[in-house]
């Protein structure tokens, strides 16, 4: 059981987990793209989830493959509606910064019910988006602790 660590050891590796050891790039587009091309963005860039910029690059709003499902089945035509009429909007986003704790971050995806959250860092004038954070990224992190442990 070389390398076998306690349970006291395996909370406190959990504790220590950081925001920035497992977020991923974030996926930005601009507010004014229209609902078809960020369908086209979403399918290329290979996310759920695509933020939202406003002109000053700060964070706007979150898109999901529900928001942009739900617009495909409308009679609307989706080259014409720019994305910031169906995205969620600021203040309305849940986000977390890079030094956060990873199961705080854990916590927030489950209490709000969503699959990312963007990793930010507050300007003056609005949210820097320097990262995402997704269930993918906890599920790594969850077998990064398996790692140092024996299963
Ligand atoms: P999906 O809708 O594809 O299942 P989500 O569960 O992430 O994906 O999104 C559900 C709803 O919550 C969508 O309307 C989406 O715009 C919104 N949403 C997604 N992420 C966030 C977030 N971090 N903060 C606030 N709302 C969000």
């Amino acid at each position: 059981y070389a390398g076998k660590k306690n349970t006291g050891a395996l909370t406190e590796n959990m504790l220590s987990l950081k925001v920035k050891d497992f977020m991923s790039m974030p996926i930005v587009v601009s507010e004014n793209m229209t609902v078809y091309d960020a369908i086209c963005h979403m399918f290329l860039e290979d996310v759920g989830t695509l933020f939202v910029i406003d002109k000053n690059m700060r964070l706007a709003g979150v898109l999901s493959r529900k928001d942009l499902l739900r617009t495909s089945i409308g009679s609307q035509d989706l080259n014409t509606i720019p994305v910031h009429i169906i995205m969620t909007r600021m203040p309305n986003i849940a986000y977390c910064e890079k030094g956060d704790p990873l199961i705080a971050t854990a916590k927030k995806l489950i209490e709000r019910e969503v699959d990312s959250l963007p990793v930010i860092i507050e300007q003056d004038n609005g949210l820097e988006i320097i990262g995402r954070l997704t269930k993918t990224s906890i599920t790594r992190a969850f077998i990064s602790l398996a790692e140092t442990h024996e299963l």
